[in-house]
């Protein structure tokens, strides 16, 4: 519901500030940053707010000024679990899980170094796992991480419990692998007819 805070000309603080990229992408995600009244219940429920650098209320602060590289260059925005805490304790209703994410994925796309590389690893490896076998395939994205991080033997103390209780899986599943071969190509027939196109 619209409130007198959602006007946007009431909370221009800079101009052409709403011009972002990320403020841009925000919107189009269906997330308006400046219903924030800055109450900070999304920061002092956060479990991870003490490891951050930028609160979730500062990083909202931040796309609303349009100070992007801050926000971008925050550890924050990796360290950032989506747990969605922030997201449900928002008396504005503003997602702040997906603010993240938005900023992540931007990050991503300009080559901004992650401030918390092993999460950068990870999130790579991981949907390059699930690319390839449809689920995650747990011994083929540990070596996958071995791999990149060259940390060969830190957590090797955690194997053999999650092997004993069956949390790692020594082989992917046929079904899972074939499953995303037919949405991928369903995928690619879709956004070649447009996205109105039938696949
Ligand atoms: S909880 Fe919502 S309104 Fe309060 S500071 Fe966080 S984002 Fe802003
Ligand atoms: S979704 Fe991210 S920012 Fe929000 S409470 Fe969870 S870890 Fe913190």
């Amino acid at each position: 519901m619209a409130t007198a805070i959602d006007s946007p000309k009431a909370i221009d603080l800079r101009p052409g500030f709403q011009e972002t990229e990320s403020y841009r992408l925000l919107k189009e995600n269906g997330v308006n940053v400046n219903l924030c009244y800055q109450c900070r219940k999304c920061a002092s429920g956060c479990p991870l707010s003490e490891l951050m650098d930028l609160t979730p209320t500062q990083i909202i602060h931040a796309v609303r000024l349009g100070l992007e590289d801050m926000a971008l260059n925050s550890k924050t925005i990796w360290l950032c679990t989506s747990c969605e805490t922030c997201t449900t304790r928002c008396p504005q209703g503003i997602d702040i899980a997906k603010v993240n994410s938005v900023l992540r994925i931007l990050a991503h796309q300009r080559g901004v170094p992650s401030r918390v590389p092993s999460v950068a690893a990870f999130d790579m490896e991981f949907l390059r796992n699930m690319k390839i076998f449809g689920r995650v395939f747990e011994l083929g994205l540990i070596n996958q991480l071995k791999l990149r991080t060259w940390k060969f033997t830190q957590d090797m103390d955690l194997a053999a419990p999650m092997i004993l209780k069956r949390k790692i899986g020594f082989l992917p599943t046929l079904a899972g692998f074939l499953k995303m071969r037919r949405l991928l190509r369903r995928l690619k027939i879709v956004i070649k007819n447009g996205a109105g196109g039938k696949a």
